[in-house]
């Protein structure tokens, strides 16, 4: 018999794929939870992670080999939890929530080292006029990377290869840029006004205390939430502890970075998916070294490892985008208050709208509340007034009312600016033959196709199909019969340029040719009041300061609330909020106009009353009455298929297989309401418990039991829906 090598032992390693449970292997050497290791897997290897035991013995079969041990920090054994605690939650595959934690180190390496190059002082054999370029660039003994040196002296790496050949040169390795550097907590000290003041000091204590608790900085817009949690921030640096950012929509917040950079000093790393593969593997590293002490991201800087984090900022708690609607379904904003727990760190949530889950945790003392409720510029939060579209119509194809049309030529005429808001991309939402009635659907959803006529394009906003506007219609073949139904921004730009035409008008969207970086221009040039009249869609409403921003018209007010969406007035009422608190933000007399065909209507009253607390009095009695979240837990199941039947069958067959418990209720199966996406058909089933119970748990035994998948049929599990489409 062989002798056993004394070092041997047994680890479970989970790879990043959708497996649920961790694999057993070898390991000659000795090896730790979060270790991260390569490990061979069927014919291929695969990085995986170190995970905590089962306890269970593995089977008697020859275990294979862990291959070698990565080098690279391991994942902090508080980031092991955070994946286990969410596998759990979520009831996704433990290793589709590693893959998370996993995806951007797994980029692995570390920074290339760049070579830089100097001049020796010994002359090359040959000179050349080229190499004469080079060398006279380089005199000074100054370093310069090979490319740079290649490129400032304009000639090919060849030239500088063959000076280091020949001795005119010598290589040094240059160390690399760091991805942050260290904000300095006492770059520029803001004065805050009293009421900024008290809150900050709170914060400041929580991040003290080094234990877990939840603030809601809760604050009217324009109230300077920013300035007073950025005091939190700098109590951690003080403490040498990490704190993470999360914001909704990374990719459009220079305006943070460089309010960041104005208060310590430097930039903030960011974490988002448009940073490049080796600086996020260099952020990833620098973060578990404890090298970067601030992080803002998007959802997905919540899997960083963090060594010592002290505070968890959730901006805009109430951002729908903190959902991830596909993969694994979990809401950052809640995994966050998770993490923050279990690193014994203070956790901020900021909102002048907070979730209805947020302002109930409030109301009932689990978080505390800081109030902020005046402007830090003193001006006051725009009125509403409603223009009851029953009476005040604008006519036929027109969407901007006689009254919303004056107020914006008085506003235009002093030299203000006016934001149209409209919650609808392209030129309009339906297209349809005027002589038979057809009208153009997605080839793969269930949805209608919108025009976007900039691009020249009939998309599908679910898929992303696109096919030019067809000549003849499709059914009766009537040449140019096609009519766009109802307004898009673009639709409503034609009737502002035809009313305004001196004005400098400008359609801030999503989908504009140009991406991210025109927009961030775009909203540059509203900032600096290059354009007169803004039409925007909901991305205008996410925290931007316009200062010249005086008259806020809200064209559809009532898009949004007619589907059968528990959330529907929740979101309505942020989306509209928040719209109108971007008018008047630094002049006097900020104004907002709200069309609509139901002023009555809860949401449009609270509104226009200025009045939040009664829309989350009512909203919160009618959620508890129905027992909606956050009075009760709901998970939606859904499940898809190539074929309709086929999807239907597998509904029916899950539903009929749930154990029957008194505190359980069972919603459908139903078709989704969108029951076609991306070629798949889609049937939903709801099930609903009060809050004590283990809903998730729940779910796991159900499926575990039910007849499994087969064929085309996928069932997705949503915890905590927020979409019901
Ligand atoms: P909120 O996030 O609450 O809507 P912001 O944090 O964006 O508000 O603040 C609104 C504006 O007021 C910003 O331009 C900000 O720089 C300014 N501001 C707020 N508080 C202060 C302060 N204490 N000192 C200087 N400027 C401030
Ligand atoms: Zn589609």
């Amino acid at each position: 018999m062989a002798a056993k090598n004394p070092t041997e032992q047994i680890v479970d390693v989970l790879v990043p794929l959708a497996v649920d449970r961790p694999y057993s292997y070898k390991a000659d050497e000795a090896l730790r939870e979060g270790d991260i290791v390569y490990v061979p897997l069927g014919s291929r290897e695969e990085t995986g992670v170190v995970w905590p035991g089962s306890g269970a013995k593995p089977a008697k079969v020859k275990l294979k080999s862990v291959i070698a041990k990565a080098d690279l920090r391991p994942l902090p054994l508080e980031l092991v939890k955070l994946i286990d605690w969410i596998a759990d939650y979520t009831l996704s595959p433990r290793g589709m929530v590693l893959r998370m934690a996993l995806r951007r180190s797994a980029e692995l390496g570390a920074a290339r080292e760049k070579i830089g190059v100097r001049v020796t002082g010994i002359k090359p054999e040959r000179m050349t006029e080229a190499r004469a370029r080079v060398l006279s660039l380089l005199e000074n003994g100054l370093l310069r990377s090979k490319s740079e040196a290649a490129e400032e002296a304009g000639v090919s790496p060849g030239v500088i290869d063959g000076l280091v050949d020949q001795g005119a040169l010598e290589t040094v390795a240059l160390p690399p840029e760091p991805v942050a550097l260290p904000p300095d907590a006492d770059f520029a000290v803001p004065e805050l006004n009293p009421a900024q003041a008290v809150a900050a000091k709170e914060l400041r204590d929580a991040v003290r205390a080094k234990r877990f608790s939840v603030s809601l900085l809760d604050g009217v817009t324009g109230s300077g939430k920013t300035e007073v949690y950025f005091e939190a921030v700098a109590e951690v640096l003080k403490q040498k502890r990490q704190a993470l950012i999360l914001l909704p929509e990374i990719a459009l917040t220079t305006r943070f970075l460089d309010r960041f950079a104005e208060r310590f000093g430097v930039r903030p790393a960011e974490w988002h998916s448009e940073i490049a593969p080796r600086k996020r593997a260099r952020t990833w590293e620098g973060v578990a070294k404890g090298e970067i002490s601030v992080v803002a991201g998007a959802r997905s800087a919540l899997f960083l490892p963090f060594r010592d984090l002290g505070l968890v900022v959730i901006d805009e708690e109430h951002d729908p985008a903190y959902k991830q609607e596909d993969g694994v379904h979990y809401h950052a904003r809640d995994m966050a208050v998770v993490r923050g727990s279990m690193a014994q760190a203070a956790v901020v949530l900021t909102s002048a709208t907070p979730s209805i889950e947020t302002e109930n945790n409030a109301r009932r003392g689990r978080y505390k509340r800081l109030q902020l409720s005046e402007r830090y510029s003193g001006t006051e939060v725009p009125q509403l007034e409603a223009i009851d579209l029953r009476k005040e119509n604008p006519g036929k194809g027109r969407w901007i009312s006689p009254r919303l049309e004056n107020a914006i030529k008085e506003t235009v005429a002093r030299g203000e600016q006016v934001l149209l808001f409209l919650n609808r991309r392209g030129y309009a939402p339906l297209t349809l033959c005027r002589s038979c009635g057809f009208r153009m659907r997605c080839v793969n959803c269930d949805s209608w196709l919108v025009e976007h006529r900039y691009r020249k394009k009939l998309a599908c906003h679910h898929c992303g199909f696109e096919m030019p506007p067809p000549q003849h219609c499709p059914k009766c073949e009537a040449p140019d019969s096609f009519v766009p139904i109802g307004p898009g921004v673009e639709r409503l730009e034609e009737e502002v340029r035809a009313a305004f035409p001196e004005a400098r008008t400008l359609v801030l969207s999503s989908d504009m040719a140009g991406g991210v970086e025109r927009l961030r221009a775009e909203l540059e040039a509203v900032t600096n009041r290059d354009v007169d009249i803004v039409i925007g869609t909901q991305l205008v409403a996410k925290g931007h300061h316009f200062p010249g921003l005086a008259l806020v018209g809200i064209v559809d007010a009532d898009l949004g609330l007619n589907y059968g969406d528990p959330r529907a007035a929740e979101r309505t009422f942020q989306l509209l909020h928040q719209v109108v608190g971007r008018a008047g933000r630094e002049s006097v007399g900020g104004r907002g106009l709200l069309q609509t065909y139901q002023p009555e209507h809860p949401v449009m009253k609270a509104l226009l009353a200025g009045d939040r607390d009664a829309f989350y009095d009512s909203e919160i009695a009618a959620r508890e009455e129905a027992g909606l979240p956050p009075f009760g837990r709901m998970v939606a199941v859904i499940v898809s298929a190539k074929d309709g039947p086929s999807a239907e069958a597998h509904a029916r067959r899950l539903a009929a297989h749930a154990p029957i418990s008194d505190d359980v209720r069972l919603l459908g199966p139903a078709e989704a309401p969108l029951s076609m996406i991306r070629g798949r058909h889609r049937w939903r089933l709801l099930v609903s418990s009060p809050r004590n119970f283990d809903l998730s748990y729940y779910v796991r035994e159900w499926l575990a039991a039910a007849p499994p998948a087969k064929g085309s049929v996928r069932v997705q599990i949503d915890v905590d829906p927020q979409s019901f489409l």
